[in-house]
């Protein structure tokens, strides 16, 4: 055992995020010795190449208001071109290019994120409540713990995307937040740091000045009334994270310069017990 606590990084797959900064920052909290796990999405850059190949993405919203990629076996196979593909081999590139020793991982290798994949998804479609049922989703309950400690005892970074295990061995479509809290709970991590294209949880989304810098875990059934969309998913993966042993939880800005030692130190939307 090492006192060291990890610390998982989730950088998001929205258009204006500044992967340059992000990883700026991994390698100078690396070369301070610290151990960390970097887990990254790709939704924008999954929407242009699936319009580029003539499939034109396609979203699911279920009854309760959450928004997810519609994934049948054809657009499981532009998603994984972009995640485990174009997007983890820049991110590992440009670690490697800061003197980061990463190692790019899809939750298929060695099953490091595992579950059950969904027998068919609600979906409300035109107003009426549909069953989908060639849907490649799920939801991780299992990490494979054993495996980033393996590389982290070694001086090595994971560098982690979807797609997922399923329990019969299929890839599967997870949500990224939702996996990194996984992640975050099945280290021990300290903190889960989650940045995407917005300062953090804003009260009146798109206004930027509304940013609510602290939220209680007990006050975030309240705080997922404001969050729309896929920041729905985030509050989430806060929630599970807290719930797994996870001090705090900290939504930032991917943006700016130094982005997860700012958001480590406060700025932000920070989530605790
Ligand atoms: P990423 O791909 O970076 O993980 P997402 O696109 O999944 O990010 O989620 C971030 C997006 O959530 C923001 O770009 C914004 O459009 C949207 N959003 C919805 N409601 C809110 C809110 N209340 N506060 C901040 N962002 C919000």
């Amino acid at each position: 055992m090492n006192n060291n606590r990890p610390l998982v990084v989730k950088v998001g797959g929205s258009a204006g995020i500044n992967y340059d900064l992000v990883c700026d920052d991994v390698a100078a909290l690396v070369k301070a010795g610290r151990r960390m796990v970097l887990v990254h999405g790709g939704s924008h850059e999954t929407n242009l190449l699936s319009k580029r190949l003539g499939k034109p993405p396609r979203f699911l919203t279920s009854p309760q208001g959450y928004t997810s990629r519609y994934t049948d076996a054809e657009t499981l196979d532009i998603f994984a071109m972009v995640y485990a593909g174009k997007m983890n081999t820049r991110i590992v590139e440009r670690l490697q290019k800061r003197g980061v020793n990463a190692v790019g991982l899809s939750g298929l290798d060695g099953r490091l994120l595992e579950g059950p994949r969904k027998a068919s998804v609600r979906a409300i479609i035109d107003g009426r409540q549909v069953l989908v049922h060639d849907d490649y989703t799920g939801k991780v309950t299992r990490v494979n713990a054993a495996l980033l400690n393996l590389l982290l005892d070694h001086g090595y970074t994971p560098v982690i995307s979807p797609p997922a295990c399923s329990n019969e061995g299929e890839a599967i479509n997870v949500d990224g937040d939702r996996a990194a809290a996984m992640i975050a709970a099945a280290l021990g991590a300290a903190q889960l740091i989650i940045l995407s294209n917005v300062p953090g949880l804003l009260r009146n989304f798109p206004d930027e000045r509304t940013l609510i810098p602290h939220i209680r875990y007990a006050e975030l059934e309240q705080a997922l009334s404001f969050a729309e969309g896929r920041m729905k998913k985030k509050v989430l993966g806060a929630a599970e994270a807290i719930a797994g042993g996870v001090d705090q939880v900290i939504f930032g800005d991917a943006r700016i310069a130094q982005p997860i030692q700012r958001a480590m130190n406060g700025a932000g939307t920070v989530i605790a017990p």
